[in-house]
């Protein structure tokens, strides 16, 4: 379940195979912003571990998901937006808007009050 897989797009992404800039990475995560924003500041906290959405974290794996929003929280801040508001959103599966199967959880915010 987490091994990287060399066609998921978000395995290249966080192995640094492509262009893609990182506002924040450390040994379990990565932030970077989505290619096509549905807010003024929309980031993605992605897992560095192929795991193919929420249903899938294992037990072995439940701290990602407190980490993810520990460092979803500060990216908030560090982008200003953690006063006016922000949203953490996992899409789960293809009911639930999933459309890339690799764990990530969206920061959006920063529109006008
Ligand atoms: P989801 O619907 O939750 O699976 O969201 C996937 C998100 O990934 C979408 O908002 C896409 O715009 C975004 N996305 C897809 N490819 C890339 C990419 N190469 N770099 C950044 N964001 C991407
Ligand atoms: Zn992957």
């Amino acid at each position: 379940m987490s091994e990287a897989r060399s066609d998921c797009i978000f395995c290249n992404i966080v192995q640094g195979k492509t262009d893609t800039v990182f506002l924040f990475e450390n040994e379990n995560l990565v932030v970077f912003r989505d290619i096509h924003p549905h807010a003024p500041v929309h980031l993605l906290i992605v897992p560095r571990r192929h795991i193919r959405s929420i249903n899938d974290v294992g037990e072995e794996d439940r701290e990602i998901l407190s980490e993810a929003i520990w460092v979803g929280r500060e990216m908030a801040r560090m982008e200003k937006v953690d006063r006016s508001g922000y949203k953490l959103l996992y899409n789960v599966e293809r009911g639930g808007g999933q459309v890339i199967f690799h764990l990530h959880m969206h920061l959006l915010g920063g529109w006008k009050r």
